[in-house]
């Protein structure tokens, strides 16, 4: 029965992503946008494939796992409409912290680059899955399962607030009124795909922008005339976009890091699980120091070109050319 639930959300999700990404293919060509980048697209569609394969093939041993909390359950709770909407909070609230420990532990992020990885953004970009992170993200969900949610119920409402994910991955809708003050939106997610300085590492929510907004990770899209056109994907974008390159390009990355010579054991922690742009000779930069040197720059243009002042849409590009590590 409850498994049905979930087929049921397939099943009627199905049909509304394929027509939203048809009207978004008409409508950008309508206004005469540049069109979605079909070798993009069939990238995204290649990791979704990837991602709910290894979902699939590791779903029976997370619900057993997520079983066994819920057998040792605090609490016996009953399905009613506070149980959905307690579930539905603290799962978003949950979900909030594995998406920033996936921007902030370079091994997390290894795996999650890949959803950052494209130029592009439109609907698509929602099913460019972090390959390989339906093997953790259950541990996040353990709690859960230990106050006596049951783990279908958590998978179901998994999958019910990655609809409104995926939803928000578009150029199309500007503002949402006043659904910006408390849910993730295009525009906030647009933020999050952004490889501008101040934009790094921002608006990690999945449903609900509140999260962000409660602990400092909260930044509302600016207008382009103020700190300039949003640059989507990394802050070094992948050239080589073969298969293999896109799931592992950051690990491999990270073992050329960790062979070098002349490092210690604790650089070694670093590379691994330090923030991704973390160096031991301070060769790169993180996405705090590239903000830092963005905010530098605008003082000292501030300070030199006070006239200009009100025009620091070089600001982005410069950071950018001058230090081009990906983070
Ligand atoms: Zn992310
Ligand atoms: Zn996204």
């Amino acid at each position: 029965m409850e498994n049905l639930r979930e087929q049921w959300l397939i099943l009627i999700s199905t049909p509304v992503y394929v027509a939203i990404i048809l009207l978004e293919i008409l409508l950008t060509n309508l206004h005469l946008k540049k069109t979605y980048n079909w070798k993009e697209v069939g990238v995204n569609l290649y990791l979704m494939l990837l991602n709910s394969g290894i979902d699939l093939a590791f779903r029976i041993v997370y619900l057993a796992i997520l079983n066994y909390f819920y057998q040792h359950a605090i609490i016996t709770l009953s399905e009613g409409v506070m149980y959905w909407l307690a579930l539905l909070l603290a799962e978003d609230f949950l979900y909030y912290w594995l998406h920033r420990f996936d921007h902030h532990i370079r091994l997390f992020w290894a795996i999650h680059v890949t959803h950052h990885s494209s130029e592009e953004l439109n609907f698509t970009v929602g099913f460019r899955s972090s390959v390989f992170q339906p093997l953790y993200r259950f541990i996040y969900f353990i709690p859960l399962a230990w106050l006596g949610f049951s783990p279908v119920n958590i998978a179901f409402m998994y999958s019910a607030t990655q609809i409104w994910g995926i939803f928000v991955h578009t150029e199309l809708i500007k503002k949402m009124g006043w659904l910006e003050y408390f849910m993730v939106t295009p525009s906030h997610h647009r933020v999050h795909h952004a490889s501008n300085p101040k934009y790094l590492d921002m608006n990690m929510g999945m449903f609900l922008i509140i999260w962000d907004k409660m602990f400092g990770t909260f930044q509302a899209e600016l207008p382009e005339e103020q700190y300039g056109k949003i640059k989507y994907g990394l802050t070094t974008n992948i050239k080589d976009l073969n298969a293999v390159n896109l799931v592992f390009h950051e690990w491999k990355n990270i073992s050329a890091d960790l062979t070098k010579s002349d490092i210690t054991f604790k650089d070694k922690l670093g590379y691994v699980f330090g923030p991704p742009g973390w160096s031991h000779d301070g060769s790169r930069m993180t996405s705090q120091q590239m903000r830092n040197h963005e905010a530098g720059l605008v003082e000292k243009m501030k300070v030199e070109q006070p006239e200009n002042s009100s025009h620091l849409t070089l600001v982005p590009q410069l950071v950018g050319t001058q230090h081009p590590h990906e983070i």
